[in-house]
Parts: C-alpha cells; sequence; structure tokens
C-alpha cells in the first residue's frame, strides 16, 4: 500500500479515533453526540492535514476547517442544502452544464478531508459514490454533441482521491473524445494529502495537456514541505497551478493572513485565482464573513500585493444565478439586512448582510 493510500485508510472517522493530545471542546462534543449523519457531513481528516493544527488551540485556523461543531446544527431560512442550484443544471448523471462553454463533471462524492464550510456538504460522502463506466460513456457522449463547450471541470468531491489507473483512464477518455477541450481539475488533495500526488500521476497528467489544476489554499500553515513538493511536482512537469481560497471567518479573514498566503503562494508559482465569498450552504454560517469586510480586505490587498498575487474575489450566486465578482458594479443595494447583487444576465440575487443575522 502507498504512503497516501495508508493516510486515507488512516484517516480519522470519529472523536475516539483523534490521538489523544486533542482537547475536544464542548461545542465539538454537542456535534458529536447529537449528529444525525443522515442530515449532516460526517467527520473526516487525515493525519497529515490533522498534524497541521495545534490540538490544544480549539482556535487554530486548520483546525476549525476539519473539527464539527454544533454551531452546523443552526439552520437560517436563507440557507439551501445544494445552495447553487446545480441539480437543476445536470444534464447525465454527474455532469453539470450551467455556462455555455463549460461543463463540471462530477466524478466521485467522496473527500480526503471533510471541509465543514462546504458547499457541497450535503453530497459529500453519500450513496452513491462513483460514476460507472455508463455514466462516464454518457458525459463523453454529451461533450461530443456539445462542441460549444470548451472546457470541462474534473470536480468531486475530490478527483484525485481516486486511484491512477481510475482517474488517468477517464481522464484519457475525455482527451481521446475532444482533442482540443479544456480540462480542469478541481482538487484539494495538495493540501490535505499532498503524498498523493505520486510521479506516476503527475506524469500521467502531464500527458493530457492542456490540463490546469486548481488546489485550495485557505491558510498559510497549509503550505508545507510536503503541499510544496506535491505542487513543484505538478508544475516541474508543466502543470500549471491555480489556487480559490474560500474566506473564512476566523480561519483569514484579515489582511495579515491573506497578504501571507497571497505571497506565499506567488512565490511557490501558484497563481491566486478566486477568493470565494462562502455560500449559503445550511449549518455554515459560523464561517460567514460580511461582504463588507471581504472588499476592505480587497482594498487593502490592492496596496500591500502585486497583481500577480491578486485574486478575483467573488460569489456564486444563491439560487444558480452563477459567479459574479464582488465589485461595487454588481453589487447594487444594501438595505434592511440584504445586499442586491445583479448578475450577468441581469438579475438581482439578494444575500444577507452579516449584522442583521
Ligand atoms: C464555478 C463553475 C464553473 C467555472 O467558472 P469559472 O468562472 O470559469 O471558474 C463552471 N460551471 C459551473 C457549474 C460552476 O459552478
Ligand atoms: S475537498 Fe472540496 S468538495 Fe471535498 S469537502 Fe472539502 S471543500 Fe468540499
Amino acid at each position: 500500500m502507498s504512503n497516501w493510500e495508508k493516510q486515507l485508510k488512516n484517516c480519522y472517522t470519529s472523536p475516539k479515533k483523534l490521538p489523544n493530545s486533542i482537547k475536544i471542546s464542548v461545542q465539538e462534543e454537542k456535534f458529536f453526540k447529537k449528529v444525525n449523519i443522515q442530515e449532516h457531513l460526517s467527520f473526516q481528516v487525515t493525519p497529515y492535514y490533522f498534524s497541521l493544527a495545534n490540538p490544544q488551540d480549539n482556535n487554530d485556523p486548520i483546525r476549525k476547517q476539519f473539527m464539527p461543531t454544533a454551531k452546523e446544527f443552526i439552520f437560517h431560512e436563507y440557507e439551501l442544502k445544494d445552495p447553487l442550484a446545480e441539480n437543476e443544471y445536470i444534464v447525465s448523471p454527474g455532469l453539470i452544464h450551467r455556462y455555455p462553454d463549460r461543463v463540471v463533471l462530477r466524478l466521485t462524492t467522496r473527500c480526503a478531508v471533510h471541509c465543514r464550510y462546504c458547499y457541497r456538504r450535503f453530497a459529500i460522502d453519500k450513496a452513491s459514490c462513483e460514476l460507472n463506466e455508463k455514466d462516464i460513456e454518457q458525459a463523453l457522449l454529451y461533450i461530443d454533441k456539445h462542441p460549444e463547450v470548451e472546457e470541462i471541470l474534473v470536480s468531486g468531491g475530490d478527483p484525485l482521491i481516486l486511484n491512477d489507473n481510475k482517474i488517468l483512464s477517464i481522464l484519457r477518455k475525455i482527451r481521446q473524445q475532444r482533442k482540443d477541450i479544456v480540462i480542469r481539475v478541481g482538487t484539494r488533495i495538495p493540501v490535505v494529502l499532498p503524498q498523493r500526488i505520486t510521479k506516476n500521476l503527475v506524469h500521467g497528467l502531464a500527458k493530457l495537456k492542456p490540463l490546469w489544476i486548481i488546489t485550495q489554499f485557505n491558510h498559510p500553515l497549509e503550505i508545507t514541505p510536503l503541499s510544496i513538493k506535491a505542487i513543484s511536482r505538478l508544475i516541474d512537469n508543466g502543470i500549471p497551478v491555480l489556487n480559490q481560497a474560500v474566506l473564512l471567518k476566523g480561519v483569514n479573514d484579515n489582511i495579515e493572513i491573506m497578504t501571507l498566503l497571497l505571497h506565499i503562494l506567488v512565490k511557490h508559482r501558484i497563481k491566486a485565482y478566486y477568493l470565494f465569498q462562502t455560500d449559503l450552504v445550511k449549518g455554515t454560517s459560523h464561517f460567514r464573513t460580511d461582504i463588507k469586510k471581504g472588499l476592505q480586505i480587497m482594498r487593502q490587498l490592492s496596496s500591500k500585493i502585486s497583481g500577480l498575487s491578486m485574486p478575483v474575489y467573488a460569489l456564486d450566486l444563491p439560487g444558480g444565478g452563477g459567479k459574479v465578482p464582488l465589485t461595487k458594479d454588481y453589487i447594487k443595494q444594501v438595505k434592511a439586512g440584504w445586499y442586491y447583487i445583479e448578475n450577468y444576465q441581469g438579475t438581482i440575487y439578494k444575500y444577507p448582510q452579516e449584522s442583521f443575522r
């Protein structure tokens, strides 16, 4: 068994399995006692990612990303189970087609770490784990029939949780079907299980150009010798790596942390792509930073860091409105507890102001 497979096999999935060094807080304990796993995201963290946290500190920014708390039981009326209405845009099993020129293919519902703020938290680790061969055939047929699709985002769950044979054979089939299509792999594996980025995997991926990797570093502490090694291996083999961070309260919603993160990313040749405002998924309000604070951070960043290091601050509008950059142009109004935000089609969507709820 390879190193990364051992990590996965030894994932912590219950509080009893956690190393004794950890002090479980009252809120965390309440979650484990009362959780109905059908209704919530289960607990899972790799020993590697766990080791990046300070087990004594409840406020540790890594710990907050993987330790569940009873705050996840708080549901607001404006929160949704499928906040981006992805299910409405499914054109064949696992295939989402919302924008004219690109599709998303969700290969699996498994991930290495269950991130507590995940907007797909109601789809992660649930039944019907992986697409089967017939599903893949159907997806291939679809992209063949739709030449206007220029780009395919391979996603999940985390697609790189599949073994080399599986993931590479699927990607090769996509490449065979459409020589020209841009393949974008969305994965958090370089952050939470960097051992997975093996030579064999990377050499396989390198043959499938044009292929981009989009990962998700949220905090400078996630940049370690192992994650740097994984990223360097990808880039040295001609695979560009971009980063989508999520703005998370108490984790990175702070100008010093964000500046440090963006500086380290560019130093390791990772291009910052998006900084996402959190989606309105049920049970994640404790992670929600107010848009006003996000805008403030962006303004401060623009005077501190280079254009090369700058992400686009963006929101995927609730209810399937699509992505919009969060700038004054798109925020039409702030009134009585709500931001009114316009999408690319001119439709207005509401997003809650933090101070009102
Ligand atoms: C986010 C997303 C994309 C990609 O959008 P980009 O702005 O190109 O990164 C494509 N399709 C769907 C359904 C998405 O949610
Ligand atoms: S790796 Fe991505 S899809 Fe999986 S739980 Fe984390 S944020 Fe969600």
